[in-house]
């Protein structure tokens, strides 16, 4: 059988299917008749969460610090309150609820009330409510407690509803050979991880999970989005070979990993990599990247119960930078929202969450967090090339405001006699249209521009770049995409600063000739992609 999804990541993969179960796939009736029932189950899940949440707690006292097993403590205590799960056994014998109605109702209010609290340490215990109250329902409706990447079998391929970037940044390549999903478009966060750890990918992929069950022979075509389940023999020999030609293509490009790319006119171009974290810089190295376009430094904060400290985050980049050996390090500050969240850190549901309190947004509004992390990168300058770029720029004063908190922890630090470079370089990323169409105004308020295609089309065509069912609208080839694209580097060059793109346009065979045209410096791509970008280059520049 075979279907047809979104691939996203070069690749063919052979493997075993896995299925897990997202969050997104909750579904359950509002009311029931029989009340004892109800409570018997309600009162079993409650059960079932505090085994787990145990469980976690004693790996906790282990493997976590002190703060996160108190958290985790904390979450056994909430299970027993009566003003929670009190609350939801009364909802049931009152109102008639389903014991997944009244936990899911309890949980809301008491999410929102928490979230409206003055003081921070309350306020941070909505995000605890959630996660308790989100374990109760996953044990209520029999789903997996949680997704385990570590004890997956060799040659797995994981099918899933949804995936977070946050869980597909725990995928580990040694047992995961693809993942296919029914949501997802083409640059969604969890599409982007995928090529960067180099494994196929399809997404967008609908109904499939009716389709496989644990333990069929699979094929993924992350090329051309097809998805073969329980495939004959024929099938599978043709798909050998395709991987035989990859490996064999792969092991030419290996010839021109160290290739500098330079135009007839003499003009260089650099051929750069974007990274999430310490793993991707030395895949990229190995790849011959020539720096690091784009830190998405968010990954930082992921997979964790607290905050990063500004000594964590301060280590990470001074090693990143010494890893790179005076190589350009653009570091971009935290771009959370949209779809990328952080358990810890409240946030309001917002119906648009593109188009709401995200990355720079959110940053200034919490400029303790945003202060943290532009202290560990002005710490970390001393130790190699590093260079800042704030995200999602719409208006001037954001900028400004975003370069006056920078500017307060250059004087903090200077006050303290920390050691920072004063001539670190400050960019912006160019993704919202705005930007692009003021790009001469902000250019001579910044040293350099990263252009990011995957939010400027997504923002220009009103096109959501997670949604699969208009996928086939959004395109950062739209004329009206490329003609920003155009305007961003020439404001670039009037004002003498150069002009990077980080987007995943960056490394599209078709664009490559076109960007060159019109004058780009700096090609930011993901670690995997390194060499075909440099191949493409060198063709259109007739190399
Ligand atoms: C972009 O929007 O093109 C970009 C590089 O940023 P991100 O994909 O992380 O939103
Ligand atoms: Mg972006």
């Amino acid at each position: 059988m075979i279907r047809n999804g979104i691939g996203v990541s070069k690749g063919y993969a052979i493997g075993t299917a896995y299925r897990i179960s997202g969050s997104d796939e909750i579904n359950f009736c509002a009311t029931s008749e029989n009340t004892a029932m109800e409570e018997k189950r309600l009162r079993e899940a409650v059960e079932r969460s505090k085994l787990q949440v145990k469980r976690i707690a004693e790996g906790a006292q282990q493997n976590l610090d002190a703060k996160n097993a108190e958290i985790i403590e904390s979450h056994l205590n909430f299970l027993e309150d009566p003003a929670f799960t009190g609350e939801a056994f009364k909802k049931i014998r009152e109102d008639s609820l389903t014991a997944e109605k009244a936990i899911s109702d309890v949980t809301q209010s008491l999410y929102e009330m928490f979230s409206e609290f003055e003081d921070e340490y309350t306020r941070d215990r909505a995000a605890d409510i959630k996660d308790i109250g989100e374990r109760i329902l996953r044990n209520l409706l029999g789903k997996e407690e949680d997704i385990n990447f570590k004890d997956l079998p060799q040659n797995t391929v994981l099918f899933a509803h949804d995936l977070k970037p946050s869980d597909t940044a725990q995928i580990d390549r040694e047992k995961v050979v693809a993942f296919v999903t029914e949501k997802g478009g083409k640059t969604s966060h969890t599409a982007i991880l995928a090529k960067a750890l180099g494994i196929a990918a399809v997404v967008g992929c609908d109904g499939i999970l009716h389709e496989v069950e644990d333990g069929m022979p699979v094929l993924v075509d992350g090329v051309s989005g097809q998805v073969i389940v329980s495939p004959d023999e024929a099938t599978i020999q043709k798909y050998k070979s395709l991987q035989a030609e990859e490996k064999s293509r792969k092991e030419k490009y290996a010839n021109f990993l160290n290739q500098r790319i330079t135009t007839e006119e003499g003009r260089k171009v650099l051929v750069a990599a974007n990274i999430g974290g310490l793993e991707d810089l030395k895949t990229a190295l190995e790849n011959g990247a020539e720096g690091v376009g784009l830190f998405r430094t968010e990954f930082l904060y992921m997979n964790r119960q607290t905050m990063p400290t500004e000594e964590e985050q301060f280590q990470v980049y001074r090693d990143a930078a010494q890893l790179l050996q005076g190589k350009p390090l653009t570091i971009r500050t935290l771009d959370i929202g949209g779809d990328k969240s952080l358990p810890y850190l409240k946030m309001q549901k917002e119906s648009n969450p593109f188009l709401g309190l995200r990355a720079i947004r959110l940053c200034l509004k919490n400029q303790d967090i945003f202060r943290t992390q532009l202290r560990a990168i002005l710490r970390a300058s001393v130790y190699g090339n590093i260079q800042i770029m704030f995200p999602m720029i719409g208006s001037d004063e954001e900028l400004k405001q975003a370069k006056e908190v920078l500017d307060r922890c250059k004087r903090e630090l200077g006050e303290e006699g920390v050691n920072y470079d004063p001539h670190i370089l400050t960019g912006m990323m160019i993704e919202v249209p705005s930007a692009a169409i003021m790009a001469a105004d902000f250019a001579k308020n910044v040293n350099f521009f990263s252009i990011g295609t995957n939010d400027l089309t997504q923002y220009t065509l009103a096109v959501d770049r997670m949604n699969e069912t208009i996928s086939g609208l959004y395109n950062s080839m739209h004329p009206a995409v490329l003609r920003l694209i155009k305007m961003t580097i020439e404001a670039a060059h009037q004002a003498f600063i150069p002009c990077c793109m980080c987007g995943e346009l960056a490394s599209d065979e078709k664009a490559i000739p076109l960007l060159l045209q019109y004058g780009l410096d700096e090609f930011s791509v993901s670690p995997g992609a390194l060499a075909d970008t440099k191949v493409r280059l060198l063709k259109a520049i007739g190399n």
